[in-house]
């Protein structure tokens, strides 16, 4: 695992398509997000291997329902006995992943034809606890809800140790950073309009910025998100 702050691991195991983080925290462990199916072993042993045990993991937080994101949530559901919450919009597609659709029309019989493979089979999860916009969690989180990705999409941000966790609201591919991938964006305006939320609500709040794609942004996280809201909106925030 790759520490980013104290406290907040990213768990690297899995490789770099796609991250997942562990928070360590007074009452145990919260996992954001679990990754592909192929990635839920790797993760639960990725834990043990820091010396917890897997019943430490309280809390499976999902920013959004997509494969790469919650592929092995029901394995990691059924090894940690954790309760899994997500916002109260995502609950649809976290029951029904097959709902999801790209944006891009030519990706929809790719998306339905790939769910025949095991690797990209989601198994679907009904939340034990659902959340909503400005919620304050034990975690030390405040729930931001930033849709446009998919509808009930959340970031997470935690005021005290000045760190926001984006999801896929923005993305720091090839470290540059940028609106989610179009492709897969299918309400791009409300994506854009999230980034600005951040930015204008929340500006204040960050220093150090994680994503489910691309590295960190260890310093002036949310001055860099102020410029790109400056780059999409032609304003400054
Ligand atoms: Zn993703």
């Amino acid at each position: 695992m790759k520490q980013i702050l104290p406290g907040l691991w990213e768990i690297d195991e899995i490789g770099d398509a796609v991250h997942c983080y562990l928070w360590e925290w007074q009452q145990g462990l919260t996992l954001i997000d679990s990754g592909f199916p192929k990635d839920a072993r790797t993760i639960l042993d990725a834990i043990v291997k820091r010396g917890y045990a897997l019943h430490n993991v309280r809390r499976v937080i999902v920013t959004h329902a997509d494969l790469d994101h919650t592929g092995g949530l029901a394995q990691i559901k059924k090894a940690t006995g954790a309760r899994v919450a997500c916002h109260t919009v995502e609950k649809v597609l976290l029951e029904h992943p097959g709902q999801r659709k790209p944006a891009a029309w030519f990706l929809r019989p790719l998306f339905a034809l790939a769910r025949l493979w095991p690797a990209y089979r989601q198994a679907p999860v009904t939340p034990d606890e659902l959340m909503v916009d400005g919620q304050e969690l034990p975690e030390g989180f405040t729930v931001v809800h930033t849709p446009g990705h998919t509808p009930g999409h959340i970031s997470l941000l935690h005021k005290e140790k000045r760190f926001l966790i984006a999801g896929d609201a923005l993305s720091n591919r090839n470290g540059k950073l940028q609106a989610p991938v179009r492709a897969f964006t299918p309400d791009e305006k409300n994506a854009q309009r999230s980034i600005w939320k951040l930015a204008k609500k929340y500006g204040d709040d960050f220093e150090v910025m994680v994503f489910g794609h691309g590295p960190p942004i260890t310093q002036n996280a949310s001055k860099r998100v102020k410029g790109l809201v400056s780059q999409i909106f032609s304003a400054d925030v």
